[in-house]
């Protein structure tokens, strides 16, 4: 495995570990498989030190995780605010894991920073915020389990990882590389999943659970928005899905369930960008994917003033579904010189 870790950074992590009691996990606000993933690998490896440790979250995580150990001990700060605040005030260390800026913490961002105790940041986001005072931000990494796991493992401590710890570390690999189909061309995360597969992981069980299993209603939302609401612009080479309040309620819509339809459009051969609007009870939703490095971010940025990845952006828009349809449809000619050198025919024909 390549060494890419700065010594001096995990020996002063060492050190401050050595020296704490009390420790609070926490991640980004709709937490995914890699900040539940991460913050409770690292739990476990922290009480295994002998370590009181408390994960504290902004809000929910996804159902599709409950199967992760120690799932059910984390606090949820939308559901206990004054119990996650006292977490924090008697916090010795704060370990910030997958996320860049503390306003991904949402309306808990005031207990990070009302927190007085030392902070440290692991994450591979962009853009690294300045408010810890030890980061760990590698946006090379496939994620933030992944830099976690080498962070473990140069302290020394992957004879201490039990099964519960590298299971959510495995997990969260899993959930930000799609089982290891994107971000992935690393031989590193290879010689990382063989490790943690030692462990004994059940990775059949992660993909399944973390990534495949879904609702009724949310695989039966997916295929209503592809086969009846996708519009395609060939001329564009983009796509656009819109879903309203009224159609999600048809299918039991529950928090998650349409995350990965913004995806699906890009599996055409020939579409370089993806739109998908969700009418939400306060905004609509914008989330963007693209290949090619189509600057999704940048009409996301301009358009909703939301922002992102270049191939993976999203934003709130408030106003009417509609009105948002109509900005996004509008701006696409504004946008298609950034198609130069897609010269491949876009495959589509009309039903
Ligand atoms: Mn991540």
């Amino acid at each position: 495995m390549n060494r890419i870790l700065d010594t001096r950074t995990v020996d002063k992590f060492a050190r401050l570990l050595e020296g704490v009691g009390q420790i609070v996990l926490t991640c980004h606000v709709r937490p995914d498989g890699d900040a539940i993933g991460s913050t409770l690998g690292w739990m476990h490896l922290l009480e295994s030190l002998g370590k009181s440790v408390a994960v504290v979250i902004p809000d929910n995580a996804p159902r599709s995780l409950s199967f992760l150990p120690g799932f059910d001990r984390m606090a949820v700060f939308t559901r206990h605010e004054e119990y996650c605040g006292k977490l924090f005030r008697d916090a010795d260390l704060v370990i910030g894991c997958d996320f860049n800026q503390p306003s991904r913490l949402d309306r808990m961002q005031r207990l990070l920073d009302e927190c007085v105790c030392p902070k440290v940041l692991i994450d591979h986001h962009v853009e690294p915020g300045s408010f810890a005072d030890l980061v760990f931000s590698f946006p090379e990494m496939s994620s933030t389990c992944e830099l976690s796991f080498r962070i473990m493992a140069e302290l020394g401590l992957y004879s201490e990882m039990s099964l519960e710890s590298a299971t959510c570390l495995l997990t969260g690999m899993i959930t930000d590389t799609k089982n290891f189909t994107v971000n992935c061309q690393s031989p590193d995360i290879y010689e990382i999943l063989q490790r943690l597969l030692e462990k004994g992981c059940d990775k059949n069980r992660i993909v399944r659970l973390a990534l495949m299993e879904k609702s009724y209603g949310a695989l039966l939302l997916e295929a209503y928005a592809l086969s009846e609401k996708l519009e395609v612009f060939p001329e564009f080479h983009g796509s656009v899905i819109c879903l309203d309040k009224a159609e999600c309620e048809r299918f039991h819509y529950e928090k998650g369930d349409t995350e990965g339809i913004v995806n699906r459009p890009t599996e055409i051969r020939g579409v370089t960008f993806s739109f998908f609007l969700r009418e939400d009870s306060d905004c609509v939703k914008v989330s963007a994917r693209s290949v090619m490095d189509f600057p999704v971010n940048l009409m996301c940025k301009e358009l909703f003033g939301g922002g992102g990845h270049v191939m993976a952006a999203g934003a709130e828009f408030h106003g009417s579904l509609e009105e948002c349809r109509r900005i996004l449809v509008d701006s696409f000619p504004k946008y298609s010189h950034f198609l130069k050198g897609r010269t491949e025919k876009l495959d589509y024909f009309e039903i």
